[in-house]
């Protein structure tokens, strides 16, 4: 029996619907315990007519039937447990000690599964293309899943709002004869909350195209919760964000969504918004972790403690995260303006200068956990070394960029050669093999958590190998991750080539 505990989004937040925006006592969080990517009957290959498919016991899901249900029966179940007390940190909100139940209560369950072919149900995704009028092959891809665990109108209505309104944009453009440069791909995905299933099958039956042809992936989960601007990404789209947040009214104001976001967080005069990494809890991951292809996500945040309820409504929506849809005319408007500036650039906009420097900021952690066990910390000078390689080669390619783009248009031809080396920097960051383990987690860079589908894990060849306490195999994660980080600089500095010879 799974709840969430009112210290964590319930009234000792904040008061509750329909006073205030936090969990009531009724409402259960729905969602997935199973902790893979995709359909489970096919792991890393796509789930089409005709499959091969796993049997169900060798399937990676949870064998424990597992029910939702809210705080308020959760202190009916809990309150009456004896027995040794729960370890302090896992004492929560409800008015009386926790212990850990010493067998004397008996909780009855019926369950009802679906077994067998009956278990299987047809899951559909939705695409909308606008063919590029230069560089057709070339793909801007956008998505967000529609499917959710009730009404939704959070997670993940939000998103799918602000998609439409981007079709809705482009596809008046396109009446008046605007054609996108690159070819825009909208989507929608089915059954991301049983697992990232649409998303993740479809990469699968896409993976050589994607591979090829995938400039970038925008993804839209919870795109309205409030009115709090907020992003995650690979550090290549970094300086995208910052730009395209200033183009754009913050709902409500009159300054631009990025000086409401730097005002928010008062930033230090040079320092610029944190943006997140990306974790596996989103459909990003097909993309990201499993192809290497540059993603990113945005929104606008706020208080929200109905997630995965019934209680994420419509009338929720209006009262407290978002009155009068401002929110939701910002974060479309922000989608169709992000996507014209991707598929429209003579150079497409990743930065492999602050991707570098990202790389070298998120191992000195890392570092310290493997001298905190007394292990020779000596190769990662060498990982630092190739970081800053990639970020000095990020540096020169960002010259002769500016440098070509100050004389004026590069020609289609040129500019087609230099995104095409772009576009396999980020490419070289993930291995076929993928991680000890885990063979669909092919990014090096980050990954989601073995434990926590939600939580991101940086490096995690590295990370992983620390955490399973065997140091000769964290030596050689470390020489191969440096082989990729080189091979990605080789990369940025073919970009920087084919610019110098045009
Ligand atoms: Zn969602």
């Amino acid at each position: 029996m799974l709840y969430s505990d009112p210290q964590d989004d319930g009234f000792f937040r904040g008061d509750v619907y329909p006073d205030g925006p936090m969990r009531p006592p009724q409402a259960v969080q729905r969602g997935s315990l199973y902790n893979g990517r995709g359909d489970p009957s096919t792991p890393g290959w796509p789930s089409t007519e005709g499959a091969r498919r796993l049997p169900a016991d060798s399937m990676a899901i949870p064998r424990i039937p597992v029910l939702p249900i809210g705080y308020a029966n959760a202190e009916q179940i809990l309150g009456r447990l004896q027995g040794e007390s729960v370890p302090q940190e896992w004492q929560g909100g409800l008015p009386f000690r926790y212990h850990l139940g010493d067998g004397s209560v008996t909780l009855r369950v019926a369950v009802w599964p679906e077994r067998g072919e009956r278990a299987y149900k047809t899951i559909m995704n939705t695409f909308g293309v606008i063919r590029g009028s230069e560089w057709p092959e070339e793909l801007v891809i956008a998505g967000g899943h529609r499917d959710a665990w009730g009404p939704g109108a959070v997670d993940n209505v939000s998103g799918i709002v602000s998609l439409l309104e981007a079709a809705r944009a482009w596809g008046t453009a396109l009446e008046a004869g605007y054609r996108p440069r690159r070819t825009i791909v909208l989507a929608t995905w089915d059954a991301e909350e049983w697992g990232l299933v649409g998303s993740v099958e479809w990469v699968e039956v896409m993976a050589e195209t994607l591979r090829r042809q995938a400039v970038v992936y925008l993804n839209q989960d919870v795109a309205v919760a409030g009115r709090n601007f907020g992003a995650s990404g690979s550090a290549s789209l970094h300086q995208l964000v910052y730009h395209m947040a200033g183009t754009v009214l913050q709902p409500g104001d009159t300054v631009s969504v990025y000086a409401a976001w730097r005002r928010r967080l008062e930033e230090d005069a040079d320092d610029e918004p944190k943006i997140g990494n990306l974790g596996g809890g989103s459909d990003f991951a097909g993309f990201y972790n499993h192809l290497g292809i540059p993603s990113f996500g945005f929104g606008f945040g706020g208080p929200y403690g109905v997630y995965h309820s019934a209680y994420d409504s419509y009338e929720y929506m209006t009262r407290f995260s978002d009155p009068g849809g401002l929110s939701h005319a910002a974060a479309g408007t922000l989608v169709s303006v992000t996507i014209a500036r991707l598929a429209n650039a003579d150079v497409v906009p990743f930065d492999y200068k602050d991707y570098g420097s990202h790389l070298a900021s998120i191992m000195e952690p890392i570092r310290d956990q493997a001298e905190a066990l007394g292990w020779d910390t000596e190769p990662f000078d060498d990982l630092l070394g190739a970081a800053e390689e990639l970020a000095q080669s990020g540096t020169r390619f960002n010259e002769a960029r500016d440098a070509a783009l100050a004389i004026g248009s590069l020609e289609p031809a040129l500019s087609a050669e230099v995104n095409a080396a772009l576009r396999m920097v980020e490419r070289h960051m993930v291995r076929p093999m993928g991680l000890v383990g885990r063979p669909w987690m092919r990014n090096l860079v980050f990954a989601s958590d073995r434990d926590n589908g939600y939580a991101t894990i940086p490096l995690p060849s590295v990370s992983e190998a620390i955490r399973g306490e065997d140091e000769a195999l964290m030596r050689r994660e470390i020489e191969d991750l440096v082989a990729h980080v080189r091979e990605a600089a080789r990369a940025v500095d073919r970009a920087t080539g084919e610019l110098e010879e045009g």
